[in-house]
Formats: structure tokens, C-alpha cells, sequence
């Protein structure tokens, strides 16, 4: 299965597209102090397109701090084409400028995520660091679908089986419960404890239904027969014409000469009626094979969607 990592947002390359140095430096200083270490200057336009080019051909998308006045290029045109590339990417715009409320809109219309008044400070980075952080955006799409995907068919589900599925420890799971979470797509609910396979602790487990007698799977439910003069207890279906198979003679009327009972197994290799299938469970990850008796039951946070 394929393995991706969710990355914490200070993990997150940051790319500051600022042609003043000292505002570049100071922009750098307060993201470090919040946690961020991948963090990556450009001085104009064209560079800071390049460095984008770059670190998404790495296959992630950096958080952009863009100045809105750059010596080489626009401020909106370098933005529509970071945003042509990544559409998910998001823009802080940074500006000098007096802005006023419209003018604040357009750069959002355009298609920033924030916008950034300089002089910069730390509290405001925060403040916006802190938005990012509480989005849904933080988990990729990619990533949020798989969840869907992979859970929408039940309306429960267990942490162990989510990590399971996704191939994932519970560290890395954590951020995406939380993401859920707080996207109220999901909410905690009681422990849930599983079958899990005893060798691999494998929560992925197929119920396997089999004929007592000849282990066979191939059977049906059946309306049952008992004639009560012979004893004969068959199929339905085996009393052509109403004429029991065992004494041939005709069964006449429910309750006196016979009775039936649903809920009836009959196996169609060896012929054995039953009531009670025989269970086991396969691992579909390992192939082992197990009956209840011998299965793990493992017990883990239990997760219900919010519909
Ligand atoms: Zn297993
Ligand atoms: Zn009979
Ligand atoms: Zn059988």
C-alpha cells in the first residue's frame, strides 16, 4: 500500500517571495520562532517562480509570502501563476501599502488565502498560522477522499482501523482525526474492539460461513419439513407433490401431520441440514484462518460521521 506522511503544518516548506532583505529576514525570524525550519527567500518574481517549480516538483507545495510590490513582476501575476500550477497552494499577500477594506477583497478575490499588513508582526503571523492550522486545507484532498473512501461504508469506525487501512502509526493519524474533528465530519464515540487476526494483528478480517458437516460453503437457507407420523425432517422442496421423501405418503395438515421451521440451512454438497452455520474468519492481509475462540479482540477509539 501506498505510504504518504501528513505533515504537521510547521513541517511545511514556506517559500517568501520579498525583495526587502530586512523584511525577509524579519518574516523568516518570526515563522522560525513559530516552528517552521524548511523556509526558502527570493528576492523578485521570477526567482520566487522558479523556487515554486522546484519545491512542488519535490511533490509538496509550500506555504507562499508574497510581496505585493516586487521590482520585476506583479504581485497578482506571479500569484495566478503559483496558483495555475497548485491550485490548493495558499498566498499570503504582504503589503506596505495603506489598503483599504475593497482593495483588502480584491487580493482575496484574486485568489490569496490572507493578507498581510506590513509592518509585520509576530502576532499577526500567528494569528493567521493558527486559521491555517484550524482548516481542512492542511490535510490534502488526496488524503482527506482516502478517508472518505475508505470509512464512508460504515457508519463507525476505529482509530485502529483507520491506521490499518491507511498504513499509518497513530502519530501520523492523530492530525487527520483532529482535522475531521474539527471540521465536524466526525466525532468520538465509545471504545471499539475488533476481531483482529492472532497473527498480525490484522483488523482486516473476512467472516468465512461453512456447512458443520463437510466444511462446504455452498448452502442455503431453507423452509424445513417435519412429518410427524415418520420423523422425516427434510427440505421443503424435497416434498415433491406434498409427499414426504422418507414414507411417501401425503402430508395433510400444518400443525397435525407436520410442521415447518425457517431459519434452516441445508448444504447443497453433502446434503446435512443445519441451523447453525460454522463461522471462521480469514486475514486479508496475512491469510490466516481462525475461529472466534482463537481470534484477538483489540480495542481502540471509536470515531462516528457526522451526517
Ligand atoms: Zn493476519
Ligand atoms: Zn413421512
Ligand atoms: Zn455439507
Amino acid at each position: 500500500m501506498k505510504r504518504w506522511h501528513v505533515p504537521l503544518l510547521e513541517e511545511k516548506e514556506v517559500l517568501i517571495i520579498e525583495d526587502s532583505q530586512a523584511v525577509g529576514i524579519l518574516l523568516k525570524d518570526f515563522l522560525n520562532r513559530l516552528g517552521f525550519k524548511k523556509i526558502r527567500s527570493c528576492q523578485n518574481g521570477k526567482a520566487g517562480i522558479e523556487a515554486f517549480k522546484e519545491i512542488t516538483a519535490t511533490g509538496t507545495v509550500p506555504l507562499v509570502f508574497l510581496d505585493y510590490n516586487l521590482p520585476d513582476m506583479n504581485a497578482f501575476s506571479i500569484m495566478t501563476q503559483l496558483l495555475n500550477m497548485k491550485p490548493e497552494v495558499k498566498v499570503i499577500i504582504e503589503t506596505a501599502r495603506e489598503k483599504t477594506e475593497e482593495s483588502i477583497k480584491d487580493v482575496i478575490a484574486q485568489g490569496a488565502y490572507q493578507y498581510l499588513a506590513k509592518p509585520i508582526r509576530l502576532e499577526k503571523i500567528k494569528e493567521i498560522i493558527e486559521t491555517l492550522k484550524n482548516e481542512e486545507s492542511i490535510i490534502t484532498k488526496e488524503i482527506f477522499d482516502s478517508v472518505v473512501n475508505l470509512m464512508s461504508g460504515a457508519t463507525q469506525f476505529s482509530l485502529l482501523r483507520l491506521s490499518q487501512y491507511l498504513d499509518k502509526t497513530d502519530e501520523e493519524i492523530t492530525p487527520i482525526i483532529n482535522q475531521l474533528m474539527s471540521n465536524k465530519k466526525i466525532t468520538q464515540i465509545n471504545t471499539i474492539k475488533e476481531i483482529a487476526c492472532p497473527r498480525c494483528n490484522n483488523v482486516r478480517v473476512a467472516q468465512m460461513f461453512h456447512c458443520p458437516k463437510c466444511r462446504g460453503a455452498d448452502f442455503k437457507q431453507e423452509k424445513i419439513i417435519e412429518h410427524y407420523k415418520c420423523g422425516n425432517v427434510s427440505t421443503e422442496s424435497s416434498y415433491a407433490e406434498d409427499k414426504c421423501p422418507k414414507c411417501h405418503q401425503v402430508i395433510k395438515v400444518f400443525g397435525v401431520d407436520y410442521r415447518t421451521q425457517d431459519n434452516f440451512y441445508a448444504c447443497n454438497e453433502c446434503k446435512e441440514i443445519f441451523a447453525e452455520i460454522l463461522s471462521d474468519y480469514l486475514c486479508l492481509k496475512c491469510n490466516e484462518k481462525f475461529t472466534l475462540e482463537h481470534a484477538k479482540l483489540l480495542s481502540s477509539k471509536g470515531y462516528a460521521w457526522l451526517r
